[in-house]
This record gives C-alpha cells, structure tokens and sequence, in this order.
C-alpha cells in the first residue's frame, strides 16, 4: 500500500448506509429460512444473535471494528463447523454484494465508485481507478472493488464501506491481492493504517555510495528506486504481495528525472530554461502537482515522485554523502 485513504468514501457514506438500512434487515428476514434451526444447531442461533446485536456496526462499516466483527465470527462459526458452509450461503444471499456490483441505475457500485475521493489505487498508486458512468456514447466503467477482508469468508462484511477498497484490476488479479484477506499475514489497509513506505533512490545492485552518485552525476542505469518499509511488517507485506519493487523498476525513468531536478537546485534550473526558451518550468511542472498537502495522492506515481524529489534535496542541500 502506498497511500492511505480513509476518507475516501466520506461523500458517500450517507447515502450508502441508508441503502443498508433499507434493504439488509428485509433481506435478514426473507433468507432466514435458509438456516437449519434444531437443537444440534446452537452455532446458527449464535450466529442470528451475533447479526442482531453488531447489525449496525456492519452497516457503519468502520474498518477497525470490521476487523472486530470478523475475528469475532471466526471464534464463532471456525473452519470445522458443520453448518459453515450453509451459514454462509445465507449471508452471501442477505448481503448481496453482486446484486449491489452488478446495479447500473439507483444505488450500486458505479454510483458509489462514481463519488470517490482517490482515482489512483491506493495499493500500488500506479494505476488510474477513476469511474465513467454511462452515456449515449460510451458503456462506462469503474474501478474494481477489493474487499479488504475477503468476502467468501466473511459475506456479511461485502457491503460495509470500511472493508471495500477501489482498486486497480492488476493489485486485485489472481497473482497479487484476489481472494487473500488481510487478517492473516496482516497487510497495511488502506482505511485505517498510515503509509509507512518510503521511496528514494539508490545505487544500483550491491554499489555503494560514491561523491558523484550522491550529486545524480551519474546515468540512470547506475540507481535503482528503494521502497523502504521502514521495519514495518505489515509494509513489507503488502510490497511483496503487490510486487511493488519490480512493479516500480518499469518508473526508474520519472525518479532520476526528478532526483537530478532536485539535485540541479530549482532556481538554477529554471533560470536556465526561462533564458533560453522564456518557458518557466515551475516544480509543479515538474512533479505534476503542487509539492505542498495531498495533492500527490490523486496522481498516478505521484507518491514516488513526492519521495524522491525531497530524499534528494536532503541529500543535496541538507545532509553529507557518508550519511545516507
Ligand atoms: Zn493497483
């Protein structure tokens, strides 16, 4: 993970929890006769009081107590449980996620992706997870949808906000996040954990540090970009799980790029440039967007380039080479 994004369905939690409101209990109570009741079936009575009493707490959706809630059903239904697997058929059906996917018109996931704060996957912030409604002209289209927590384990959670993450399709593939949860390994979620990974750039391979490395005199395939995690175990799960090292390889470009800007001293390079060509070549231009608050989180990369450009003016202006 590389950006953390908690508020990012602040403009839509309203307007979602009162979907929930309006359909979970009905749906409750239309698929109850699904469960098997009998004196041999004390779990699924468990189960019907563990929904009446947190049924508020799923529609809330806060993401920590998400975690709760699911820990708190795997005590109660575990791996073992003979009515498991029907329990949870009754849950897929009360909360019914491809229903709510699959919706194009009223309340469904292209509404929702629609009002989004973040366009950019907050797992690998490579890629675009912007939403195009539909139009005359064109068939739209939205991000994916990860369930932090996955829903074949845990269905009552497939609609709670805090367990739903717009995401780009290659972070959600079969080789990366998928059906895994983030309960076990645990992982950096995006809702409620900061983003500890930290980017710069380092000599390439085994090489070490040399006065001219330091200065970005070098050619570009003398660095390589460093995801540093910080000794952070959940980081450095999430960066294997998500391939970010060799994902990041393919943008060594963009990061020398913008290591020698910050190496070359602003000023001094946009006098040049404005001399020469009356172009004035602002950080800004340079970054793709102002240096200063979140901007950096709603473009691609922007992250990187954010690290990189400040690692290196550390280096350049603020700290000895012996001291990287
Ligand atoms: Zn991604």
């Amino acid at each position: 993970m590389i950006i953390e994004i908690p508020d990012v369905w602040d403009d839509v939690a309203a307007s979602h929890r009162k979907y929930l409101r309006s359909t979970i209990p009905k749906s409750l109570q239309k698929y109850r006769k699904h469960l098997v009741m009998g004196p041999q079936s004390r779990v699924v009575h468990d189960v019907r009081r563990y929904l009446r009493k947190h049924l508020r707490a799923i529609i809330e959706g806060d993401a920590s107590k998400c975690i709760e809630l699911a820990e708190g059903f795997d005590q109660l239904v575990g791996a073992t449980c003979p009515e498991r697997k029907s329990i949870l058929r009754f849950l897929e059906k009360a909360f019914d996620y491809k229903k709510f996917r699959d919706k194009k018109a009223g309340w469904g996931a292209y509404a929702l992706c629609d009002k989004a704060r973040y366009s950019v996957c907050p797992y690998c912030h490579l890629l675009p997870t912007k939403t195009v409604t539909r139009n005359d002209e064109e068939a739209g289209y939205r991000p994916q949808l990860d369930h932090v927590l996955s829903q074949v384990k845990y269905p009552f959670l497939a609609l709670s906000l805090g367990n739903i993450v717009p995401v780009c399709g290659q972070c959600n593939g079969p080789q990366m996040k998928f059906m895994k949860d983030f309960l076990n390994p645990v992982h950096l979620h995006p809702l409620k954990d900061a983003a500890v990974v930290r980017f710069s750039l380092k000599p390439a391979g085994k090489n070490s540090w040399t006065e001219s490395l330091w200065a970005m005199r070098e050619k570009m395939h003398c660095y390589e970009i460093d995801i540093d995690t910080a000794g952070d175990s959940a980081a450095s799960q999430s960066a294997s799980t998500f391939q970010l090292r060799t994902r990041y390889d393919d943008y060594l470009h963009d990061a020398y790029r913008i290591a020698k800007f910050a190496a070359g001293g602003r000023s001094a390079f946009s006098e040049s440039v404005l001399a020469t060509t009356n172009l004035h070549i602002t950080l800004e231009d340079e970054l793709g967007f102002p240096h200063t608050g979140d901007s950096y989180k709603h473009v691609p990369q922007g992250r990187m380039r954010r690290d990189v450009y400040f690692s290196q003016l550390m280096r350049s202006f603020g700290a000895s080479p012996t001291a990287p």
